[in-house]
């Protein structure tokens, strides 16, 4: 809050990974200053064989169910790691669970961070080789996963009241927003330090076809973070804010009209 006071900016969202557990300190802390706080959430989901990253902008963070879900998907993923990381420890290949979490951050943790510690430890070349010999489906230390699908994260963040908005989307994902623009995705986040300007025109036009929020943003995680940019390093207008605060505002009454 004191980095975003001093850049001037506008207004904030908050969206960290799978928990709303800093909303309402971010609230407090901006109580009475010209900040406005954004209440989110970025979930991760699972899409074929990667992740896409699913935004709620103006969640409510007290939606019944919100919370409990975002917790059992937690708890889900890193009983999965914890797994994988004992199936190591029978194959003679200890890593050590701490070490696993220290390299996810503040990530949600995942069989790429098992990878990377199986190559620090000097058992495999490098990440790959750990995929291939280890971690992939149908290997040794291979443990399933119960999928949580974008589709379901849209539903969980229209249920909170929230307008949900495919992160990062890159140049590659086309067929998913089509897909979730069914479902009810109101968005994508078209501006993002990933992004080249190719890949914004494009998103851009995809937007514009779709009737698609445009929103941005810097994806700052943390100060030691190697992920996202500095904060305020990718902003939006404040026009955005006001067409996602506008949005919630009828989903929220759509959704506490179903229940
Ligand atoms: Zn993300």
């Amino acid at each position: 809050m004191r980095q975003a006071l001093a850049l001037g900016l506008g207004a904030l969202g908050i969206a960290d990974h799978d928990t709303t557990a800093a909303v309402a300190p971010a609230l407090a802390a901006a109580r009475g200053t010209a900040l406005e706080v954004v209440p989110g959430v970025e979930i991760n989901t699972d899409y074929g064989t990667t992740e896409a990253h699913v935004l709620g902008y103006y969640i409510r963070p007290d939606a019944p169910q919100l919370e409990d879900r975002l917790a059992a998907l937690r708890r889900g993923r890193l009983t999965r790691i914890e797994t994988i990381v004992r199936r190591l420890d029978g194959l003679g290949l200890p890593v050590g669970l701490d070490r696993v979490l220290e390299l996810a951050g503040t990530g949600s943790v995942g069989r790429p961070h098992v990878a990377r510690a199986l190559v620090e430890r000097g058992y495999v070349r490098d990440t790959v080789e750990a995929f291939e010999r280890f971690l992939a489906a149908g290997k040794p230390a291979y443990v399933e996963r119960t999928r949580f699908t974008p589709a379901e994260a849209v539903a969980l963040i229209l249920a909170a009241g929230g307008v949900p908005v495919l992160a990062h989307p890159g140049p590659a994902n086309d067929s998913l927003i089509d897909q979730l623009v069914g479902t009810g995705l109101a968005g994508i986040e078209v501006y993002h330090p990933d992004h080249s300007p190719e890949v914004v025109v494009h998103l851009l036009r995809l937007a514009a076809r779709r009737d698609l929020l445009v929103t941005g943003g810097s994806d700052y995680h943390a100060p030691a973070s190697s992920c996202g940019a500095t904060i305020g390093s990718v902003t939006v207008s404040t026009v955005v804010v006001d067409q996602l605060r506008r949005l919630a505002g009828s989903i929220a009454g759509r959704a506490s009209g179903e229940a």
